[in-house]
């Protein structure tokens, strides 16, 4: 074979495997997960009387009953209650804004998207009202990159340690004015505006850390169209990056939020 045939022949086989490999990629993260080639970690807490709600006096436990038994009637069912924003939750665009999609109108591509996951806990356990700040993010990127348009970006903030105790969850001191870290107003406009992330989770009560009663980063947040994830659960199971978020709440007509399932997948 002649020199320039074997190059021309490697070149092919090369350009076959490249072609091949990308079509492998392709292939899809849920074919992987059916395949048992990727994995899924649950980012929702389970739903019961003691969940985190929002502290205001209307704002009323989620409750459970029974109104049918095996024994009685021969099937099991139950009916619940609770606030739009209890537990593992959304708040939709519409929660701090006028004029902005409720919860069933957010389109479901909004609600996939690639896991940004941030972590400031060693900052929080110095100083439980610490917000993330634009050079966080900034040294975020310097070492794992720039975080890609249509992100979804969660804060682990170490919170979820007290999730099972809501009195420490609020972390209220002797005035009622509740402690718990959050995002600042610049790290959430810097990631609407100039990352075109699709919404933005943490693992407390609020996109706001507990003191921050203007609630700036909900408006910013809100006021771009996007969402806010609270009460995000099992956030130090994952990588800074790699994983894919699908979010499915329930369909709420005109909600401002509501219970959702989150689900992370995560390549093996
Ligand atoms: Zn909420």
């Amino acid at each position: 074979m002649s020199g320039r045939m074997k190059i021309f022949l490697q070149m092919f086989i090369m350009g076959i495997l490249v072609f091949s490999q990308n079509n492998y990629a392709r292939a899809g993260l849920l074919e992987d997960v059916i395949e048992g080639k990727a994995s899924v970690i649950d980012l929702t807490y389970p739903l019961n009387e003691k969940n985190a709600h929002w502290p205001m006096s209307n704002y009323t436990p989620f409750q459970y009953e029974v109104i049918a038994t095996i024994k009685k009637d021969k099937v099991f069912s139950g009916k619940y209650s609770t606030p739009e924003h209890l537990g593992t939750h959304i708040d939709a665009p519409n929660h701090f804004e006028q004029n902005q999609q409720s919860v069933d109108q957010i389109p479901l591509e909004q609600l996939i998207g690639p896991a940004i996951v941030m972590n400031i806990t060693q900052k929080v356990e110095q100083n439980a009202d610490y917000t993330l700040s634009l050079s966080d993010i900034l040294s975020w990127e310097k070492t794992y990159g720039r975080i890609p348009e249509g992100s979804i970006v969660l804060l682990n903030t170490g919170w979820s340690r007290r999730w099972n105790n809501f009195e420490d969850y609020k972390n209220n001191d002797a005035c009622g004015r509740m402690h718990f870290p959050g995002y600042s107003g610049e790290a959430a406009r810097f990631l609407v505006k100039k990352r075109q992330i699709k919404g933005i989770g943490i693992d407390t009560l609020s996109g706001d850390c507990g003191l921050c009663s203007d609630f700036a980063v909900h408006h910013i947040i809100n006021s771009a169209g996007k969402f806010i994830l609270e009460n995000v659960a099992n956030l130090d199971k994952l990588s800074p990056k790699g994983a894919t978020l699908i979010i499915a709440p329930i369909k709420i007509e005109g909600g401002s939020g509501g219970q959702c399932r989150i689900w992370a997948i995560l390549p093996k």
